[in-house]
Formats: C-alpha cells, sequence, structure tokens
C-alpha cells in the first residue's frame, strides 16, 4: 500500500509504501506536545515529493532525531532518525496520512527515546 502525506499548507508531501500495523505515541517532550501518531519505516520507503529544502528540520537532547516540519503551516509531517543497528528510519506522522482510518490503528505508548 502506498499512503500519501503532507503538512496543512502542502509544502511537505511525501509518499510512503508499507503496511500500517500500528503507531507510537511517544511522550518525549516533543511528540507530547505535538501529538504525533508516529509509523515507523526504513527511510527509503518513504519518497518526498516536494523538494527537501521545503521542511524545515528541529533538533534538541542528543540530536538523533531531525524533527521535520512546514515552516509555513507549522506541521510536522515526518522525522528522520537511525535506528538502533545505524539503518536510516523515517517517523511517519500517520495523522498527516490521506486516507486513514486513524482508530483503527493500535497504539502503542512509549517512554524515552523514539529512534
Ligand atoms: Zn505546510
Amino acid at each position: 500500500m502506498i499512503y500519501k502525506g503532507s503538512c496543512h499548507c502542502g509544502k511537505v508531501a511525501y509518499e510512503v509504501e508499507g503496511t500500517i500495523d500500528g503507531a507510537m505515541a511517544c511522550n518525549c517532550s516533543m511528540c507530547q506536545r505535538k501529538g504525533s501518531l508516529l509509523w515507523f519505516v526504513p527511510r527509503d520507503r518513504m519518497r518526498l515529493t516536494t523538494p527537501e529544502a521545503n521542511a524545515s528540520t528541529y533538533q534538541f537532547n542528543k540530536h538523533h532525531i531531525k524533527h521535520r516540519f512546514c515552516a509555513t503551516c507549522g506541521i510536522h509531517p515526518y522525522g528522520e532518525g537511525t535506528d538502533p543497528k545505524g539503518n536510516a528510519m523515517a517517523a511517519i506522522n500517520i495523522r498527516c496520512l490521506e486516507d486513514i482510518d486513524l482508530d483503527s490503528v493500535p497504539v502503542k505508548h512509549f517512554n524515552g527515546r523514539a529512534l
């Protein structure tokens, strides 16, 4: 399945391929404020359909994760980082995907570092 995701104004958009088997509600100081529901996929399964420069980057703490957001509308559609083995990963905010039934996705709660 290929999902399309974007920020609110459309300056940051992407396609991501895979099966959503669950999402994570991270309680770090950033995600708690954003309310993101994250689905982790290998970074190469996600393809930006807008120029990468359209996505601003916010980093904090140990700078493990690049929180990507749209500087125009303020929405955070995805993040980037590496898993414990060093593989490039994308954290898709499934609240930004089209045609998805959020209530059907099992949500896990997480304490600590997401990636
Ligand atoms: Zn936007």
